[in-house]
């Protein structure tokens, strides 16, 4: 994509589209973005989410992708508006009724996640982007039809301005070289991209609600770290083993929370009226919520904002000819419970420009050549990436029991501290743990997968080899000899012994 000029048309100005865009932008093209919604920057639109802000976790993956833009200025911006979450803050109750918070490190070398608005992010983008001469953005414009072997789609325009509804929307035609869809999980680009490859697609709700809360800043605050009521460089989390409540820290103070639990809790939830049920509810599970958010608050805040479902989308292949591809949650929409979504998705657009540049070199300047080198770099786009998206699809699912849960095992205790003593003591094996090279690494998902799995395996032999192996002969012949309690008591420590290894199998897979 680097010779010859084309006209790329980017569907969805979301931060993958933007930065989609601005990747494109860099190397000349003639860039158009067509946007759905109106521009986010201007007050009146609403919110994807219909809520004022959403935090996210940004890591490795996303900024590495933001490095790859060529635009100093957005990591200067992204440094000066994140805030460093080091680790997990896990907040519970003793059974005596104290209060609790247990903090646990994301990385034992130190690094951590950062928490920014992605509102925030997304503006920045479409500022860059609008100073840039061959960007031209049309909002409000809705993809509605596409033909991928003529290079033609069809928006609907809306102009919010006018008071004639006929006047309100109008189809337009247009024609490219080149579309990137990343229109988001309900994306029109993918469906349209179905008619034309034949698409493998599965998509599940998985059984979880979720619904923005926030606590405020302190008031009374004297300095910029005193504002913030709890922690500013965590994550916190109340685990519920059903359901879980976090807390992501912003800029001003506040945090952005979210419950996420069944539909049957929020159905059973939504029906009381008075309120009390969502405070016993959350007094029960999440202690010490309520003194953060005060409870008339809470009960409002519960009711007034949306509750929404989850999805979890794979399918492949993500491109059509030379003519399209998707990226994004387009492609491969996730459970938000590893932070990754955006993550991922901010690395497909480095990825798919690495591998379009890498065939571009190919083309010496001639068009017809342009176009088949592109066809072959996205069906490269898309067998590479296919493998990687399945991957941190499933990771992000498997996360949900470890926050939830897992976080409070001694199990999952046990292997993150071997793991993380063995990444620094004995570098040369090249352990860490999957977090780390999730989260702080750019390797690929399914190279992580891969090497989680094996690490996971040797720790089992290990274990099973170094102690379960003596622990068995040994209660065999303490069971001959003695055929007693001493027996008995030599089996139950085996037994419990290999409780753990499976357990530790079992984590080695998530
Ligand atoms: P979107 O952000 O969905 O943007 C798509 C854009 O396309 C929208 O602007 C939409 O209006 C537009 N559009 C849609 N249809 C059309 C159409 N027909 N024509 C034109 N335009 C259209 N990710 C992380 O990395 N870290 C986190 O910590 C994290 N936490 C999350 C927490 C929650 C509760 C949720 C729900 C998600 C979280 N995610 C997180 C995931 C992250 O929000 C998404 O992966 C990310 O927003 C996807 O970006 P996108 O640009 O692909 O899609």
């Amino acid at each position: 994509m680097e010779g010859i000029k084309q006209k790329v048309v980017v569907v969805g100005a979301g931060p993958v589209g933007s930065l989609a865009a601005l990747y494109a932008a860099n190397r000349g093209h003639y860039v158009e973005i067509y946007e759905l919604r109106g521009d986010l920057r201007d007050p009146s639109t609403t919110p994807l989410n219909f809520t004022r802000s959403i935090n996210l976790a940004l890591s490795e993956r996303g900024l590495n992708a933001m490095r790859h833009a060529n635009q100093p200025r957005l990591i200067d911006y992204v440094k000066g508006v994140t805030i460093p979450m080091r680790g997990r803050m896990i907040h519970g109750k003793r059974p005596d009724g104290k209060l609790y918070e247990e903090a646990q490190d994301y990385d034992i070398h130190g690094r951590s996640i950062l928490a920014i608005d992605r509102g925030d992010l997304n503006k920045r983008l479409l500022d860059m982007l609008e100073e840039m001469p061959n960007v031209t953005f049309y909002f409000n414009h809705k993809l509605t039809g596409a033909d991928f072997k003529r290079n033609k789609a069809w928006f609907e325009a809306r102009d919010e301005s006018t008071y004639n509804l006929r006047d309100r929307a109008r189809e337009i035609e247009i024609d490219f070289d080149f579309m990137i869809g990343a229109d988001g999980a309900h994306s029109a680009v993918r469906y349209h991209l179905m008619k034309f490859t034949r698409m493998d697609y599965q998509q599940e709700y998985i059984d979880t609600l979720w619904c923005e809360f926030q606590i405020a800043p302190r008031a009374d605050s004297s300095s910029a770290k005193s504002k913030f009521r709890i922690s500013p460089n965590h994550l916190h989390i109340w685990p519920g083993n059903e359901f879980m409540f976090i807390a992501i820290p912003s800029e001003d103070g506040s945090f952005t929370c979210t419950l996420f639990a069944p539909a049957a809790i929020y159905d059973q939830l939504e029906a009381d009226t008075t309120g009390n049920q969502i405070l016993l509810f959350f007094d029960r599970h999440f202690p010490g919520v309520t003194s953060l958010i005060h409870p008339e608050d809470l009960v409002f805040q519960f009711q007034a904002n949306p509750h929404l479902p989850l999805i979890s989308i794979k399918c492949k292949p993500y491109h059509f000819s030379s003519s399209v591809v998707i990226v994004g949650d387009a492609a491969h929409a996730m459970v938000p419970f590893y932070g990754q979504g955006m993550n991922a998705g901010l690395e497909d657009v480095r990825i798919l420009f690495d591998i379009l540049d890498k065939h571009d070199r190919m083309t010496n300047d001639d068009s017809d050549l342009e176009a088949s080198q592109r066809e072959i770099a996205l069906a490269e786009y898309s067998a590479v990436r296919i493998a990687d998206a399945h991957a941190i699809n499933d990771l992000a699912l498997q996360n949900y029991i470890e926050m939830r849960s897992s976080v409070l095992s001694p199990v999952y205790r046990w292997r993150k501290a071997l793991e993380e003593w063995l990444s620094v003591y004995v570098p040369s094996l090249g352990w860490q743990t999957k977090y780390s090279r999730v989260s702080f690494g750019n390797e690929r998902y399914s190279e992580v997968v891969r090497k989680s799995d094996r690490q996971g395996q040797v720790l089992v032999r290990s274990l099973v080899g170094g102690v379960g192996l003596p622990l068995l002969v040994g209660g065999i012949w303490l069971w001959f000899r003695y055929k007693g309690a001493l027996g008995r008591a030599a089996y139950g420590v085996f037994y419990n012994f290999m409780g753990m290894v499976c357990r530790t199998i079992h984590g080695s897979r998530r």
